[in-house]
């Protein structure tokens, strides 16, 4: 027999997007359970970048001490390599900002980090391994989820579902919507290289050269590498044989040149296809997508991650009001509240977009192609203003949210749950 459960929002999916909205909206007093299909936070090759912006909201609900304390690494600059030499492309030291700089923790640590948070509030529940299958309905409004998790089928009516199960969202296809598809031209293959206490401490670093990509970002104990290649570029690295992928990353790499038989086998890679996409309307009656699941980014500048906690922001701050209204009341909830959540993040998300298909268009191709050397990096050495831009749009993205919504002592914020 199929379990039922009460509260009053229900979100699908627990990665930055979900946790971080589940966290507000505790932390506020409104009741929220999360379902997350994995059993842990714990899977390599996420992406792991905290930006300035996500940094100063960590400040805002009081979180950036117990941050700081997490392995992580301050990454000031975002450089290129190109013809052997380095460009920074954004400095955001630049910046007028409290941290100036990007933090890179593994994502696993971010998110249990805020869940650990969000446990302290009554209001909230995480329920792992357990996967949003279907969406609850009565007439034309959704009002639950039908889950499956380790005691069997499970339904979570509430008064919102929000739904933030990444870019393959099952909450999508269960209500028959499908994301625009924006840009879908790179495939990234990751994969890992130990690092020596002489290698050079750089940070995060892409080199361009001879119709190759190759990004290196310092996790201090190895190198997180990353091969960029155009969709579909699996096939070909797997034709050409290993002994070439490793002879184009010792070239292109040469500090690297004395490891690269830590690429033993093909398991060694991961391929991760990056899409970019959005949908049309972000919201049905009882119903909201955020992060990922209402638009796709691809890993360019980092934007995804950060851009999924701004969408968490931006949803408490519309919706804790009327939540809390009508958990305490009664009082009907105004789902026409849930638009107002896609009017304000709409245009920062498309222009992240815009500027990811730009990079692609007029940086990553060129190189990708061997057409010579992409004329971007260059830019950002001769035009002072450039680099600042650049830092501003990546640091702080184009639309900066703060937290708006009020913090109850954990102890106030009993649930009504069912
Ligand atoms: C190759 C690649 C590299 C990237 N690198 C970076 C980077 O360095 N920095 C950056 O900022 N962004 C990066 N991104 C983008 C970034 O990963 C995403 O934009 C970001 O994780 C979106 O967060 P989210 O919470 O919306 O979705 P997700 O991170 O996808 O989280 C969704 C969560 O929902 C869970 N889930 C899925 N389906 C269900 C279900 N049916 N029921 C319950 N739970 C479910 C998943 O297990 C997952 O935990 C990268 C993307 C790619 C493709």
């Amino acid at each position: 027999m199929t379990r039922t459960k009460n509260t009053t929002v229900c979100v699908a999916g627990g990665g930055p997007a979900g946790a971080m909205l589940g966290l507000l909206l505790a932390r506020s007093g409104v009741d929220v359970v999360v379902l997350e299909k994995h059993a842990d936070f714990h899977r390599d090759f996420r992406g792991d970048t905290v930006h300035p912006a996500t940094l100063q909201i960590l400040d805002e609900i009081g979180l950036v001490d117990r941050f700081h304390e997490l392995p992580h690494q301050k990454v000031p600059t975002i450089g290129v390599v190109q013809d052997g030499r380095r460009i920074d492309i954004a400095d955001f030291r630049r910046l007028r900002v409290r941290y100036p700089y990007m933090a890179f923790v593994p994502q696993w640590d971010f998110l249990d980090l805020i869940t650990a948070e969000a446990a302290r509030y009554p209001a909230f529940r995480l329920m792992m391994r357990t996967e949003a299958v279907d969406v609850l309905r009565d007439g034309g409004r959704v009002v639950g989820v039908r889950a499956r998790g380790p005691e069997g089928e499970l339904d979570i009516r509430s008064t919102v579902v929000v739904a933030a199960d990444g870019r393959h969202s099952a909450i999508r296809r269960a209500v028959g919507v499908t994301p625009r598809l924006i840009g879908r031209s790179l495939d990234v293959i990751f994969f890992r290289i130990s690092r020596r206490d002489t290698d050079p401490d750089e940070g995060i670093c892409v080199r361009i050269g001879n119709g190759k990509i190759f990004g290196a970002t310092d996790r201090r104990t190895y190198w997180q590498m990353s091969y960029e290649t155009t969709a579909g570029g699996m096939a070909k690295v797997i034709a050409a044989g290993l002994d070439a992928f490793r002879a184009d990353l010792a070239a292109m790499v040469p500090f690297l040149a004395d490891r690269v038989h830590e690429v033993a086998s093909y398991e060694d890679l991961s391929l991760l296809e990056a899409r970019i996409d959005r949908l049309d309307r972000w919201h049905q009656p009882g119903l909201l997508f955020i992060g990922d699941a209402a638009h796709a980014m691809s890993p360019v500048a980092g934007f995804g991650v950060n851009l999924a906690v701004q969408d968490a922001v931006a949803t408490a701050n519309a919706l804790v009001a009327p939540l809390l209204r009508a958990q305490r009341t009664g009082a009907a909830f105004d789902h026409s509240r849930l638009a107002a959540i896609q009017r304000r993040r709409r245009l920062a998300t498309a222009l992240s977009q815009g500027l990811q298909r730009a990079t692609q268009r007029f940086g990553i191709d060129d190189a990708l192609n061997g057409s010579g050397q992409p004329p971007a990096p260059k830019l950002f050495e001769k035009l002072a203003p450039a680099q600042w831009l650049m830092s501003r749009i990546i640091g702080l993205g184009f639309r900066p949210e703060h937290v708006r919504t009020p913090a109850a002592s954990p102890a106030q914020t009993e649930g009504t749950r069912g």
